[in-house]
């Protein structure tokens, strides 16, 4: 027998529908990429969840006025605005498929992705004019170019067919009725950063998006809303900033965008005059405004917590945030092939009764996996691990917002008896909190054991005098692979190589010891802000390890 409930296709426009019509005073204010103009306006634009609505509405109409169809793919080259947040709606929600690129890529990878998307139009902020036009004539499929500003900010580029966003909304009128469509359709592409290879694409479904968007709005998740001011600044290029376009709209949180500077002092500035409750972003940006804070001896009036995640969040940091700031930390774990969103780190009812440093213990792990994820650990033999917080072995995961194949089936099939193998290392301990320990290809493997990176490089950015910190594993003769830390000291401090080393002593056991210390200006990092020990490795293959 079948229930007997309506059978309504979940699609990404409801969520703007129901902004509008449930919170549709709501603000979403954006640092706008045009700058200030001469009279000291437009810098910051602000608006309501009503009027995005209606100007998404003119702009699918748009859309249909150029020609896009149904599942055709149509990219952006963007940074976190309002324009940004209506394309994401416009596109989808009429039935086609936005495609966001990260900038920060190789310009070669970014021909190679709209190429391979067979993106239509692109959609690009003015800071990506001068990429635009450079880019333009090996772009094989793109029928436009649109400018998202206004005729008087309009860029001199020479590109065929460059359209102005405004005017294309000014030539419509918003009588438009979203279309309904099969909730399986195809809503966006991300491509992961493919470190090694092409990259490959990630398809999401507006089924998959709008369960996305209500896991990640939950209290152990997000945490989001009606009451929380939410500034996303983990790119609306990095997995859709994490589904928080949608889960905003879905819960009526007010949006803050703060365009392209991710500085300590704009954000600060930002965080301050529009109230902001809830942000989120990768560690990197934390550092800086963390250590702009501590310079200008500053305050938060209103923020009660980041969801970190994208690397591994320091436990140092986590503690400086909690303790000297008053702000919750949320630890958050996730891939692109995830939608992104795994797991978050929030306490459960027993851990409020433990002492500090036990709930820090908790609270540095990834956490706990939100209803609708499934996670296990294997080993190498490709048997599931036990679940003891200690048994380290290949994280897989699944789930309806987790992907079954790459767009265009590239790859082969990703799937290991029904699980997406993650290319993490974890534990996974009894109460489910997951703990990456490494990327699988990262992982120092030292006398047939394993060494985990990432607490090694905890325990280095714990050091006072150390701002950044990378371990890699170098070749050993005995040993097979011995760990040595590579590190950036912080401006004005200062530690020997020594020190450094002896930092470690007591508080990793005897063979995790780092076999040596080597201090750089600076760490290689991918688009997306994450250590990039590829390139670290080739800067490295010189090195040879001190004589024991
Ligand atoms: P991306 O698809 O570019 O977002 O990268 C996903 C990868 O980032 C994951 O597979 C992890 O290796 C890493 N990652 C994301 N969040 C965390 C985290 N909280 N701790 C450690 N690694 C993370």
């Amino acid at each position: 027998m079948q229930g007997l409930m309506m059978d309504m296709p979940l699609l990404i426009t409801d969520l703007i529908r129901h902004a509008d019509r449930h919170h549709g005073s709501v603000e979403i204010v954006s640092k706008t990429v045009e700058g200030p103009n001469p009279d000291g306006s437009g810098a910051i634009h602000r608006y309501t969840y009503r009027e995005a609505h209606t100007r998404a509405r003119r702009l699918a109409k748009a859309l249909k006025a150029l020609g896009i169809g149904m599942s055709e793919r149509v990219a952006t080259l963007a940074w976190n605005g309002f324009r940004h947040f209506e394309i994401y709606y416009a596109v989808a929600g009429s039935g086609a498929v936005i495609h966001t690129i990260n900038p920060r890529l190789f310009p070669d990878q970014i021909v190679y992705m709209a190429n391979h998307a067979e993106d239509k139009l692109v959609f690009f902020d003015l800071t990506f004019a001068p990429l635009i036009e450079k880019l333009a004539p090996q772009l094989k499929t793109v029928k436009g170019y649109v400018a998202m500003t206004d005729r008087a900010h309009m860029p001199k580029i020479g590109v065929p067919n460059l359209l102005c966003y405004e005017e294309l909304l000014a030539a419509q009128d918003d009588a438009f009725d979203w279309p309904s469509f099969d909730e399986r359709t195809a809503a966006c592409l991300c491509y992961t950063s493919g470190t090694t290879g092409n990259p490959k694409g990630a398809l999401y479904a507006h089924r998959s998006t709008i369960l996305h968007a209500y896991a990640a709005a939950l209290p152990d998740a997000l945490n989001l809303s009606a009451r929380d001011v939410m500034l996303p600044v983990v790119p609306m290029f990095h997995v859709n900033a994490w589904g928080l376009p949608y889960s905003c709209a879905l819960t009526g949180t007010k949006l803050v965008f703060p365009g392209q500077h991710f500085d300590g002092k704009s954000l600060h500035e930002l965080f301050e005059a529009e109230g902001v409750t809830l942000s989120a972003g990768v560690p990197t940006v934390w550092l800086g405004l963390l250590n702009y804070m501590k310079e200008q001896k500053l305050r938060f009036s209103a923020l009660r917590a980041v969801v970190i995640g994208g690397s591994a969040c320091p436990p140092a940091m986590i503690r400086s945030f909690q303790e000297e700031y008053g702000v919750q930390v949320l630890h958050a774990w996730g891939m692109t092939e995830m939608s992104p969103l795994g797991t978050v780190s929030t306490l459960k009812a027993k851990h409020l009764k433990m002492d500090k440093e036990a709930r820090y213990a908790v609270q540095n792990k990834q956490g706990r996996v939100i209803f609708g994820v499934d996670t296990k650990i294997v080993g190498q033999d490709g048997r599931e691990l036990p679940r003891d917080g200690k048994a380290f072995g290949d994280l897989h995961v699944r789930g309806p917002w987790v992907i079954e194949s790459y767009y265009k089936g590239e790859g082969g099939d990703p799937l290991k008896d029904g699980w997406f193998p993650t290319g993490d290392v974890a534990t996974i301990d009894p109460d489910g909190y997951v703990q990456i320990t490494d990327r699988s290809k990262d992982v120092i493997k030292s006398g047939g054991e394993w060494i985990s990176s990432i607490d090694l490089e905890n325990i280095a950015v714990a050091h006072p005098a150390i701002a950044e910190a990378a371990v890699i594993g170098v070749k050993h003769p005995k040993w097979d692979e011995r760990p040595i830390v590579v590190a950036v000291k912080k401006a004005g401090q200062e530690v020997t190589r020594d020190e450094l080393l002896k930092y470690f002593e007591g508080r990793v056991a005897k063979w995790w010891l780092p076999d040596d210390v080597v201090f750089v200006k600076e760490l290689p990092h991918t688009a997306t802000g994450k250590l990039s020990k590829l390139n670290l490795r080739q800067q490295l293959k010189d090195y040879k390890l001190p004589a024991a």
